[in-house]
């Protein structure tokens, strides 16, 4: 009897600091969310100036504070340049820019907790108004200098680390200063647009690694092929040609051929292959599937191509779009492909959040390393020796840095503009297989007189040894 009161005593106080806790619980996130629904009835910027005078700070993997309001004034990166290169990803606390840290996390951000023990021991601190920090993948470093690499040119550079699939630099030009979006003002055309994570680009060549791995696991896959290349002789009447570099590449056999990246081969490779696999292999790549990035949206690739027109079909195969073909890809997603290959054909889930750090330094909701897609294991060998082809002597030779094995492809691709007229894009895919480097990179600049390969080559030449 003693012993059954005693647990009634128990119970009873335990649920009396269960309730107590419960309806300061309660009483603390009514106040919250009235602030937030006042703050998201038409995102009031006086209001939401106010949420973000305590909210967390956003931090750099190299310890660079992106955002701070210890001031009591959102401020961002001391450094403009760092701030300029890393606008799209961190954002601004007026949500001028969507798919932002800042505006993807604010729950954390602004403190806004579902667990209320731990609400309840921060508001005894008088840590409960305090928001939550954000640790990021991205060096601050590398993001400015790959910044700085497209020379103020459209486009866009995606670095990340192969094993692990932490993203290393993603950057989006052009760009502005975060007090430009704040005040809404100066913003050059198309800066508030994240091109590395939802850019739909055509592949161009970059596309020869998906076409040569369809083929190579086809029924048609004969490893003596050799195709005539005359250059402007299209493979098919109206079907692909050299259309940019005009090259009469000759007679060539697959491994001229993709360092070369004749169009002539890859037509026919295309046609051989045919378009179920050739859509199927893509699938594979990740095309048409959701590349698995928490917490901010990454554009799906897309493919669709009409059955029966080997014409476009020839086209697709060296990864430019024709007539009613849909084929577009991220250069997120084509960072992932070539990081794939380097990986032995694990391609990675992205991460650009490492970690959340609560007031009380607890760490919390760190990034684990999973594998997105998996590529079939008897392409990833012959995919990287065609791939280390490309750069030790082929198109991409300028990605090459000194004292490492770097593989990629290369591409160009020809598109419409706004005002209809027609622009030139270079890309670049990559891999660094040096022990102590798994960085893979996507580089795309909207201008032909500049080299996505000699871009990567930059960027590659300056990641720092990662020690096991
Ligand atoms: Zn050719």
């Amino acid at each position: 009897m003693k012993t059954l009161l005693r647990n009634v005593r128990i119970i009873l106080a335990f649920f009396l600091i269960l309730s107590i806790a419960t309806l300061i619980g309660l009483v603390i996130q009514q106040r919250r969310s009235e602030t937030h629904f006042r703050a998201v009835a038409g995102e009031n910027k006086q209001i939401l100036r106010e949420r973000y005078r305590q909210a967390g700070k956003i931090i750099s993997a190299d310890g660079v504070i992106l955002a701070d309001s210890s001031s009591g004034e959102r401020k961002y990166a001391a450094d403009g340049a760092v701030a300029e290169a890393l606008l799209q990803i961190v954002g601004d606390y007026t949500h001028n820019i969507v798919n932002t840290v800042e505006s993807q996390l604010q729950g954390p951000l602004l403190g806004n907790r579902d667990n209320l023990i731990k609400q309840l021991e921060l508001d005894v601190r008088g840590l409960g108004f305090h928001g939550d920090d954000v640790l990021l993948t991205v060096l601050a470093s590398l993001s400015k200098r790959a910044y700085q690499q497209l020379g103020g040119h459209k486009g866009a550079v995606v670095l990340l680390n192969y094993e692990t699939g932490d993203i290393i630099a993603s950057v989006s030009s052009p760009s502005t200063s975060p007090t430009n979006v704040v005040k809404w003002q100066n913003i050059p055309d198309s800066a508030l647009f994240n091109r590395a994570l939802n850019g739909r680009f055509a592949p161009g060549s970059t596309f020869k690694v998906i076409t040569a791995a369809a083929w190579m696991r086809s029924p048609a896959f004969d490893p003596n092929l050799e195709v005539h290349c005359q250059g402007d002789v299209p493979v098919v009447p109206s079907g692909a040609f050299e259309n940019h570099s005009h090259a009469n590449h000759g007679t060539v056999g697959l491994g001229e051929a993709f360092s070369q990246s004749c169009n002539i081969f890859f037509g026919q490779v295309g046609i051989n292959t045919g378009p179920d696999l050739l859509e199927q292999e893509a699938n594979t790549f990740g095309v048409g599937r959701p590349l698995g990035l928490p917490y901010l949206t990454a554009t799906q690739s897309r493919i669709e191509f009409p059955r029966n027109d080997r014409p476009l079909l020839s086209w697709a195969a060296i990864g430019q779009p024709a007539g009613e073909t849909v084929l577009t890809m991220s250069p997120l997603h084509l960072a992932m492909i070539a990081g794939g290959v380097a990986n032995d054909g694990a391609m990675m889930t992205p991460h650009i959040v490492a970690a959340l750090k609560d007031p009380l330094d607890a760490i919390y909701d760190r990034r684990s390393v999973t594998t997105q897609f998996k590529l079939p294991q008897e392409v990833v060998r012959p995919l990287d020796q065609l791939m280390s082809g490309v750069v030790t002597n082929g198109t991409g030779r300028q990605a090459a840095v000194r004292g490492h094995e770097i593989g990629g492809k290369t591409g160009t691709v020809q598109m419409t503009d706004d005002a209809g007229g027609e622009t030139i894009y270079s890309l670049f895919i990559g891999y660094d297989k040096t022990p102590g480097y798994p960085y893979a990179i996507a580089v795309v600049v909207e201008n032909k007189g500049y080299s996505a390969a000699q871009i990567a080559g930059n960027i590659l030449a300056n990641t720092s040894k990662i020690e096991p």
